[in-house]
């Protein structure tokens, strides 16, 4: 049965009105969404920030003012690889574990505003440790579990964690992923000057690992015998909450800061609202918790709204393809949210494989990380949707802490492979080059007006960084580094990074807009659309594309043919590559997006110098990439 939707599209404009005509009330009435225990009396202002006078403990809002009314409702169903293996956490559950290890990081020294590092697969105890953080005022920094030992080392030592969370290994199918070796060599590497002084390890097997006397312990002896209450430290509401490495698309990852206050009243916000957030929805977000994702929409959001999380360990696609589909029927899960590069991957396992399991109980669908082709759109929303699911293309960054642009469902008409509006309280603005506002339906330089609750507060270790990267290159905006177009409704279109954007013969082009058209042939999984130089028309673009699997050699022989006629039909003749590559994968971050930067750098001709590759899931791709356009 349909529930009465939270907004209608009346009451949503209403939001919208009542945002821009007084924003210091309106978003001082949603702070009270939250509990405080000093409720701030302003909003924002230019120099404290964001409910500045206010004080409140994250993990008390999470959980501890839930246990009245939902003490024994679930707040996680975590699913583990092998099918029988489920956990059940009730919000009471929860807060007495978070409680257990908040004691136990305070017995490890942990103070407030202290630095712990968190390392682990998709087990309960990722969440249980952010939350275990936030009530005693320290500032967690996740791992993604699939980075290097370099790339650990790197965030440590910046970071300056001295506790650090990991598990003794991961399972990733038949596979046994080395998380506490790997995090034994990563704090090897720094030697003396490694700042960490206890590993805590979560045994998720059965596996023993090596354990460094006066370093290291197992959790579950301490756990069991920690108090299941801790006292909440009081925070203010412009105190960090984390810090988190952005993916590193566009290069070196940056060490992002959110507060505590506005960034919770943002997670809360945006989660209610982008995914029309009812009682009894079952809400699975697949991001891993190392990305600003899965901080906002599985650790906080969620929890902050009293929701049930969905938490699978598992894979897309195995044991069997369909895995996924399965973790939905099983679980009657609500509300899917994930990312592009997913939704592609699985559209190329055909539709006969979600058409054998019932998805009647999904109601509304998300997509984040990049934009959302036209074709992956569709699909998703006709084959798991089937039609009747709200999708919802939700704009944001780690810097934005959450959601900023996004349809609101059953408020916002939809319109496919457009993320439409700004949510209320949220002001966009489109700049030219010199940085002047653009009016109407135009293209232009990605900027937001103002502030928002979820804004990050700033860099970490580097305030001057933060200031030139976002805040002054169009002074009075933040800049976010994406282009997009408006259309006459104001519908947003995100045409990609501005670094992407390709000038041929004064033509600007989003690399967005090139993928989207090569998307339609069906043969073709994947691309990529970036620059080079050209003597004529200043810049020309080149297109990766990654075939499909299985293909015949007559098939693969008309692909690119295929990608000129269709560039040339839906883009136009001038957007005509100078190049086509067929390669067999694309450089990708470890959080799934293609990173262009490089495939520029290739199709220059360039074999080296291409800086930090430590967020690549796939580094051997790069040989590979300049070995093909070398041949070429
Ligand atoms: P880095 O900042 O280190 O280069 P990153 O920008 O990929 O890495 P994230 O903060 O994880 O790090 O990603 C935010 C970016 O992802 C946005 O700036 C935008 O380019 C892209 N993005 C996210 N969601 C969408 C979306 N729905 N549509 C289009 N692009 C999106
Ligand atoms: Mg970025």
């Amino acid at each position: 049965m349909l529930s009465t939707p939270r907004l209608t599209p009346e009451s949503y404009k209403r939001l919208v009105e009542t945002a821009r005509n007084d924003p210091e009330a309106f978003w001082l009435r949603e702070s009270r969404r939250l509990e405080w225990s000093t409720l701030p009396t302003t909003a924002v202002d230019a120099e404290n920030g964001w409910f500045a006078d206010g004080s409140l403990n994250v993990s008390v809002n999470c959980l501890d003012r839930h246990l009245a009314t939902r003490g024994d409702q679930a707040a996680i169903i975590w699913q583990g690889e092998e099918d029988s293996n489920v956990l059940r956490l009730t919000y009471r559950d929860l807060h007495a574990r978070v409680c257990a290890l908040a004691n136990i990081l305070r017995d490890s020294g942990v103070k407030r505003g202290d630095r712990v590092a968190i390392h682990l697969p998709a087990v309960v105890e990722g969440i249980i440790a952010m939350q275990a953080c936030a009530r005693i005022g320290a500032m967690h920094m996740v791992l993604f579990g699939g980075f290097s030992a370099e790339a650990i080392a790197d965030r440590l030592a910046d970071s300056g964690a001295a506790v650090v969370i990991t598990a003794n290994v991961g399972r990733r199918g038949a596979k046994r992923i080395p998380f506490k070796t790997t995090m034994d060599a990563a704090i090897a590497l720094r030697g003396e000057a490694s700042t960490v002084r206890r590993v805590l390890v979560v045994e998720v097997t059965d596996d023993t690992v090596p354990l460094t006397e006066g370093r290291d312990a197992l959790l579950t002896p301490l756990l069991e015998a920690a108090p299941t209450t801790c006292e909440p430290e009081a925070m203010n509401a412009t105190d960090p909450l984390f810090l988190l490495y952005t993916s590193g698309s566009t290069g070196k990852p940056k060490g992002i800061v959110h507060g505590t206050g506005g960034y919770l009243t943002w997670a809360s916000y945006t989660h209610e609202l982008i995914f029309d957030h009812q009682q009894g929805d079952v809400f699975w977000c697949t991001a891993d918790i190392g990305w600003i994702t899965g901080h906002t929409y599985v650790a906080y959001g969620p929890l902050a709204n009293g929701a049930t999380l969905m938490l699978f360990e598992g894979m897309p696609s195995h044991p069997m393809p369909g895995r996924w589909w399965d973790v939905i029927q099983k679980h009657g899960v609500t509300t899917f949210y994930t990312s592009p590069t997913a939704i592609r991957a699985l559209m190329s396992e055909g539709n006969e494989i979600p058409a054998a399991y019932d998805l009647s109980s999904l109601r509304v669908l998300g997509s984040v990380g990049e934009p959302i082709n036209h074709e992956a759109w569709t699909w998703f929303h006709d084959v798991i949707g089937g039609g009747r699911c709200a999708l919802v293309d939700t704009w944001w960054q780690t810097e934005t802490g959450g959601a900023m642009i996004s349809l609101v469902p059953y408020a916002v008409e939809p319109r496919p492979a457009s993320a439409t509006l700004p949510l209320p309280g949220v002001n966009p603005v489109l700049l030219d080059e010199k940085g002047t506002p653009l009016d109407g339906a135009v293209e232009g330089i990605l900027c937001i007006d103002g502030s928002w609750p979820g804004r990050a507060l700033t860099i970490w270790n580097d305030d001057a960084l933060f200031q030139t990267t976002y805040l002054k290159p169009y002074p009075g905006h933040y800049f976010t580094g994406d282009g997009a177009r408006r259309d006459v409704d104001g519908y947003y279109w995100i045409t990609g990074r501005v670094d992407d954007v390709i000038n041929v013969s004064g033509h600007r082009i989003g690399s967005a807009e090139i993928e989207d058209a090569i998307s339609e042939i069906h043969d073709i999984s994947e691309s990529s659309a970036v620059g080079i130089p050209h003597d004529i028309k200043g810049q020309g673009l080149v297109v990766y594309i990654v075939p499909h699997e299985g293909l015949s050699e007559e098939q693969m022989a008309g692909l690119k043919d295929q990608v000129i006629k269709i560039i040339a039909c839906k883009v136009g003749r001038y957007a005509v590559p100078e190049a086509v590559y067929v390669v067999p994968d694309l450089p990708k971050t470890r959080s799934g997006k293609n990173v262009r930067r490089l495939m520029r750098k290739i199709a220059c001709g360039e074999t080296e110098g291409f800086g930090d590759l430590s967020t690549l899931a796939n580094p051997g791709i790069v040989g590979e990439l300049i070995r093909i356009v070398g041949k070429a």
